[in-house]
């Protein structure tokens, strides 16, 4: 299979790639750099979609990236970053002659209401209510393809929590502060805190193009890509100073990590929302990490 992978670059991508070579397929990644085995955006926009099988939407400013200031441009680059690629991904599908048979695009759980109790599938109605949860409508709109199209092509969005893994992400930035023994809860360590380790959720994306007996629908089929165990903050602090031997007693007040990063992204860390993954799992996608521990154990002791 030819897959093509915008923001194949990045942390999922280069785990994706990984696995999709091993499995014999052929990748090329739309990047806003040109290099071997990548096509820019500006290429796929004048030059159209090259033949594939299957396309992927990862690309996106990161939204913890610590060298960035909270502010409107940071806002901006979020948004652009995310709905204008996917437009010009899902413009280029709609407009081949020959479009791919699985469209894949990956958003955030950012769309559910953060809660203590509330309990939330793939089937949960939800409206925006905040910036990020905006941010998931726009994007996951931007990639609807035309009705015509989507006969042929199965969309799919996974929504992933946290992703966990050794080259990036949230770990990335969490593993020092760990290490010196630094490392405590964030707010009241009640909140819920979605996560997936990111061998899992590149897994979840191949598997999601792998050809489906269903019959393909305009709305596409959402995955939640979250590990099946459902932790608190607290929980992943203990587990990771756990598995790193370091004692975790530090916690960080709400309003510290608020006024570090500004509330509207700090809501990712300080508050969260409990996330099934019900049709990932009825789908018959198998965790390699469905726990902490395995998950923190691969991380770490790698
Ligand atoms: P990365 O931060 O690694 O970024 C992925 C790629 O996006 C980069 O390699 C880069 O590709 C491209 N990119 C970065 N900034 C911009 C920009 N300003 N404009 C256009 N392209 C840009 O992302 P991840 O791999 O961590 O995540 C993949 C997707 O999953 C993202 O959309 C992210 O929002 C989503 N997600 C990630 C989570 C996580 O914990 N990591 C959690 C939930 C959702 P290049 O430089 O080649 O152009």
């Amino acid at each position: 299979m030819r897959v093509l992978i915008g923001g194949g670059s990045g942390f999922v991508g280069r785990e994706l790639t990984r696995l999709l070579k091993n499995k014999g397929h052929e990748v090329t990644i739309i990047s806003r750099q040109p290099g071997l085995g990548k096509i820019t955006w500006g290429e796929l926009e004048s030059g159209g979609l090259p033949p594939c099988e299957a396309a992927v939407n990862l690309s996106g400013e990161n939204l913890m990236n610590p060298l960035r200031w909270w502010n409107e441009g940071y806002r901006k680059d979020l948004f652009s970053s995310r709905v204008d690629t996917t437009t010009i991904l899902a413009q280029a599908i709609a407009g081949s002659p020959s479009p791919p048979h699985a469209w894949v695009l990956v958003t955030g759980v950012a769309c559910y209401k953060p809660s203590l109790t509330a309990q939330y599938t793939e089937d949960s109605e939800w409206t925006p209510f905040d910036l990020l949860s905006r941010l998931v409508k726009e994007w996951e709109w931007a990639g609807r393809l035309p009705e015509n199209i989507a006969q042929n092509t199965r969309q799919v969005v996974i929504r992933p929590g946290v992703v966990l893994g050794r080259d990036g992400g949230a770990m990335k930035q969490m593993m020092t502060p760990f290490w010196l023994g630094l490392g405590g809860t964030l707010g009241s360590g009640r909140q819920p805190f979605p996560w997936i380790h990111v061998s899992d959720l590149a897994g979840i994306i191949a598997h999601a193009m792998e050809p489906s007996p269903d019959t393909p629908s305009a709305v596409p089929q959402v995955f939640n890509g979250v590990a099946p165990a459902l932790n608190t903050n607290y929980e992943f602090t203990k587990e990771l100073g756990r598995v790193l031997r370091r004692p975790t007693v530090f916690p960080v007040p709400g309003f510290v990590i608020d006024a570090l990063m500004g509330s509207e992204r700090a809501i990712v860390l300080t508050q969260g929302q409990k996330v099934e993954p019900k049709r990932t799992l009825e789908s018959g996608f198998q965790y390699q990490y469905p726990d902490l521990s395995s998950a923190l154990k691969e991380i770490v002791g790698s």
